[in-house]
């Protein structure tokens, strides 16, 4: 049969060209989990996709109503489910004031890393059940959230600090709406909810991969810097920052070969290691990569995972 992949966030950039690649292979049914319906069709179909090898269900992951809502339908449309790519993010650099989730966690945090947390971990049954001989959980990380490389040293840093926030709620109200609990900084905020999610899928990896088999990753796929994530930035900026990237640092990859890496991610027989973050070089190879040491820190790990659980309502 042909493998089960569920990708947030396909109706766009990266998770549109992967959704696209694996759908193309043909031995692949994408199941795109979106907030928009009609963008999502109208993606599918401009991007070639052939009616067979998707199905569109609604998915907003600012609402954790909205994520129970989505693991329900998905069991009642009796699919199986091999592999998911918690791929979706909102990036809000010129944010002046936070914005909030239904739930009111501050909005890059509470859709990137809370909405995919409880997702993931309402998903791990299912994908549990699957008789798919290589299951994976794949969490798309950033370099922008890992302090140990020349992108990630670009400020407002990540850092989540003593967690003060999150424990609170980062609800803005008795408690900061930053991780750390200092003062709002969108681009701050999206590379911590990146931190979070790499950090949350090493937690993943060392409690369930040994009982389930299960592999867990993230990766970097390079700067796609003509996606929408950068719809909020500056125009100046929106001009400027594809060129750079392409001739200053050369970490540029087109939406389409980004596509083809986490395609790679979600079936390349050859990457079924557990607990890893792919990144690739200017070859197109892909390696294992090193993580910023508050990005593999397992004790801020389970930290994370513990409060996160009592957020989500899970504890
Ligand atoms: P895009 O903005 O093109 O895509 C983001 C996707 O997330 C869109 O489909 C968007 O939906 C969706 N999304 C946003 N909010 C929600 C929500 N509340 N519920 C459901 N879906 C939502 O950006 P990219 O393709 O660049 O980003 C994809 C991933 O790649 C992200 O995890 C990002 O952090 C990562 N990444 C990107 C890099 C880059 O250079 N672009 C570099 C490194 C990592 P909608 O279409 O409705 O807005």
């Amino acid at each position: 049969r042909k493998g089960s992949v569920i990708v947030t966030g396909a109706s766009s950039g990266l998770g549109l060209a992967a959704a696209k690649s694996l759908a193309e292979t043909g031995k692949w049914h994408v199941i795109m989990a979106c907030r928009d319906f009609l963008k999502t069709e109208r993606a599918a179909k401009a991007a070639g996709m052939a009616k067979e090898n998707y199905s569109i269900m609604h998915l907003d992951l600012s609402s954790l109503d909205s994520v129970k809502q989505f693991v329900d339908n998905f069991r009642q449309s009796g699919m199986p489910l091999d592999v998911l790519v918690c791929n979706a993010a909102i990036y809000r650099p010129t944010a002046r004031e936070p914005t909030y989730s239904a739930e009111g966690f501050e909005l890059s945090v509470g859709t990137n890393h809370l909405g995919h947390f409880l997702l993931s971990r309402l998903l791990l049954e299912d994908l549990n059940k699957s008789d798919y001989p290589s299951k994976r959980l794949i969490i798309v990380g950033s370099i922008t959230g890992n302090t140990n490389t020349l992108a990630g040293n670009v400020p407002p840093k990540a850092n989540l600090g003593d967690l003060r926030g999150l424990a609170g709620g980062l609800n803005g109200l008795n408690s900061s709406a930053m991780i750390d609990g200092g003062d709002f900084d969108g681009a701050k905020a999206y590379k911590d909810s990146k931190v979070c999610n790499m950090l949350i899928m090493q937690e993943f990896h060392r409690r369930f991969h040994e009982e389930t088999g299960i592999t867990f990753a993230s990766l970097y796929p390079g700067c796609i810097a003509s996606t929408g994530l950068f719809r909020e930035h500056i125009p100046l900026f929106r001009t400027l920052f594809p060129p750079f990237q392409k001739f200053v640092t050369k970490g540029y990859v087109s939406e389409d070969d980004a596509g083809k890496r986490l395609a790679q991610v979600v079936s390349d027989p050859s990457l079924t290691k557990s607990g890893v973050y792919w990144s690739w070089n200017k070859a197109s190879a892909s390696f294992e990569n090193q993580l910023s040491q508050e990005a593999s820190d397992p004790k801020k790990a389970k930290k994370v995972w513990e409060i996160s659980e009592k957020l989500v309502g899970l504890a």
